[in-house]
């Protein structure tokens, strides 16, 4: 079986715990205004990769991973090839090494379950708590991150939460307190991600001749971003 691949970044330090292999998965249903990968969108471009290379670009890692590293799926949204993803981590997981998604609760099919299932931990991106504003942020329906979270759930899956933080859309005290409401339906959190918007993007966007939609917004001010840390429980 093959899937699709944008790129792949060996000893990535940010995507999941301990020193990772990850995988950027090719194609994405979402639109988001802040995206930094619009590169990833179309699932037609990147290049094919089957679970051999998989296998063989994870194994690399192994002497780094130690007992937390591992493998993980980003994207563009990985579970859009949900059926490749099981077939890989379960390949992953005969050589010894855990596989994390990292998911945008844009998208959930038939696969979504197994490939959770197979998985020790999702990445939840939790584009806004409001349906309207994720519609906004996303171009899609909010009801793709509830059936996500139920599955997690049903797997009793642990999750990383992450969240965009961007000036005058989601940076109030109240947006925060509607992101500790929204996250206690989830069982098993370990971690919650507050990332500020940041305009490093804007640049390929040009290249690419797609109209960035956030233009004149500024990246999010790092005091602030402190400040609403703070008021993050869980
Ligand atoms: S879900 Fe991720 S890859 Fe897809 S548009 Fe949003 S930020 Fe970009």
């Amino acid at each position: 079986m093959k899937g699709r691949l944008h790129s792949i970044e060996t000893f990535g330090a940010v995507d999941g715990p301990g020193i990772r292999t990850v995988f950027f998965m090719q194609g994405c249903p979402a639109r988001c205004l802040y995206c930094h990968n619009p590169d990833s969108w179309n699932p037609g471009e990147g290049r094919d990769i089957d679970i051999d290379e998989i296998v063989h670009w994870a194994v690399r890692g192994i002497p780094y991973y130690g007992e937390k590293g591992g493998v993980t799926f980003s994207g563009g949204e990985p579970l859009l090839q949900g059926e490749f993803l099981i077939e890989a981590i379960n390949a992953l997981k005969k050589e010894g090494i855990g596989s994390a998604i990292d998911a945008s609760g844009t998208y959930v099919d038939e696969f979504t379950d197994g490939a959770v299932e197979a998985s020790d931990l999702v990445l939840l991106d939790i584009k806004h708590t409001d349906p309207e504003r994720f519609k906004i942020i996303t171009g899609r329906e909010q009801d793709t991150l509830y059936k996500l979270i139920d599955i997690i759930n049903k797997h009793d899956r642990h999750v990383w939460i992450r969240n965009v933080v961007v000036p005058d859309i989601n940076d109030t005290e109240e947006d925060m307190r509607a992101l500790n409401d929204f996250i206690k339906q989830i069982k098993h959190i370990d971690k919650v991600e507050l990332l500020g918007y940041h305009t490093m993007a804007v640049q390929k966007y040009g290249k690419l001749g797609i109209t960035y939609r956030l233009k004149g917004v500024p990246p999010m001010d790092a005091e602030r971003l402190a400040e609403l840390k703070k008021l993050i429980e869980y």
